[in-house]
C-alpha cells in the first residue's frame, strides 16, 4: 500500500564483491535475492575507484547480451566499448553509453589505457515485454544536464529530475541521478511518489533519509515517498536510481535478461554455436565462453 504520509522505513542492503573479465573486481549491488529490481534497473555494478598496477587494465571479451540495455556511467578514466553493430565508442568522464540489446547484441569492453585509474557504475535496465526484442541499437551520450542542489552537483543520468531530462532512451518510467560534492552538502530532492528508489554510495559517506550510507551497501526506498533528504560531510558522491516497479518477471542469467529457461538456452545455444554476429575486432581480451545453464538455480524476478 501506497501512503505518502507514512512512507515505508528504508531497507538497508549489502552489496557483495564480484570479478569481471579477468581480474577486475566490482561490488554488485543488484540483483540482491531479497530485491531484484528498482524500477526496470535489474543490475548494479560499481568499479572502482581502482588504481590499475602498470600494465593492467579492465579487459571484458567478447559476451552477449538480449532483452536489456546496459547503462555505463564512467566517473573517472575511459573505456571502449565495440559492439557487433559495427561501433567503436570510447566513453570518458561524465559521459554514458547506452546499449540496447533488444534481440541480441555483442560487444567487448576494455580500458583505454593500462595502468590508469578506473570508476564506473554498469547499470541494466531490462527491457519491458514490447521492446525486449527490438533491433539493438547503441549511442554515446557525451553531455548530461546538470543541476547545483545544496553543495551537490547533480547529474541527470536517465530520466527526469530537477527539472531536466537525460538523452538516453529509455523504455519504462524511470530516472536515474548521480549526485557528487566536494564538501558539506545538504538538499531535499522531490521523489515520485509512484516511483521505488535505490541509494548507494559511490564514493565517502552520506546520510540519506536519515540513514548513514558507506560504500559497500544501498538503501531501498519503497513507493510512497515525496521527498528525499540527502547530505554530507565531507566530499562525497552517490547514486539515486529509480522506476515504476516492473511489472513483469524476469529471469537473469549470465548477461541475459528473459522470461523462461527455454530462451536462455536458445541465447546460449546461439552464442556457443557462433550465431551472434561477431564483434568489433580489438579486445585484448579473449570471448567469453558462455556457463552452462543446466542445473543452475535461475531465480526469477518475483518480489514475493
Ligand atoms: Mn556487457
Amino acid at each position: 500500500m501506497t501512503d505518502i504520509r507514512h512512507p515505508a522505513p528504508a531497507q538497508r542492503f549489502s552489496a557483495r564483491a564480484a570479478v569481471i573479465g579477468e581480474d577486475t573486481r566490482i561490488v554488485r549491488a543488484l540483483p540482491h535475492r531479497e530485491r531484484r529490481t528498482v524500477g526496470a534497473w535489474c543490475f548494479l555494478d560499481h568499479l572502482g575507484p581502482v588504481q590499475f598496477a602498470p600494465g593492467k587494465g579492465m579487459h571484458v571479451g567478447a559476451h552477449p547480451h538480449i532483452g536489456l540495455q546496459t547503462f555505463t556511467w564512467m566517473i573517472e578514466g575511459e573505456v571502449v566499448h565495440r559492439d557487433s553493430l559495427g561501433n567503436e565508442q570510447i566513453v570518458r568522464p561524465g559521459q554514458v553509453n547506452l546499449m540496447t540489446a533488444g534481440r541480441g547484441i555483442a560487444h567487448t569492453e576494455d580500458s583505454l589505457l593500462e595502468g590508469a585509474r578506473l570508476h564506473a557504475a554498469q547499470l541494466w535496465i531490462a527491457l519491458p515485454e514490447a521492446q525486449r526484442r527490438c533491433a539493438p541499437a547503441f549511442a554515446n551520450h557525451p553531455e548530461l544536464p546538470q543541476v547545483d542542489t545544496g553543495g551537490w552537483r547533480a547529474t541527470v543520468l536517465a530520466g527526469s529530475a530537477l527539472g531536466q531530462t537525460a538523452p538516453a532512451q529509455v523504455y519504462t518510467p524511470l530516472v536515474g541521478l548521480d549526485l557528487a560534492s566536494t564538501g558539506p552538502a545538504q538538499t531535499t530532492l522531490a521523489l515520485r511518489p509512484g516511483f521505488e528508489y535505490a541509494a548507494m554510495v559511490l564514493r565517502g559517506a552520506a546520510t540519506v533519509a536519515g540513514e548513514a550510507l558507506a560504500p559497500g551497501e544501498w538503501l531501498y526506498f519503497a513507493p510512497g515517498r515525496t521527498a528525499l533528504e540527502a547530505r554530507c560531510d565531507d566530499a562525497a558522491q552517490w547514486l539515486l536510481l529509480g522506476g515504476e516497479p516492473f511489472a513483469e518477471d524476469i529471469l537473469i542469467w549470465w548477461n541475459l535478461v528473459a522470461r523462461s529457461q527455454a530462451e536462455l538456452q536458445a541465447a546460449l545455444d546461439d552464442w556457443n554455436a557462433g550465431r551472434f554476429a561477431p564483434v568489433r575486432a580489438g579486445s585484448l581480451a579473449a570471448p567469453l565462453p558462455a556457463p552452462s545453464l543446466s542445473g543452475a538455480r535461475v531465480r526469477a524476478s518475483g518480489q514475493g
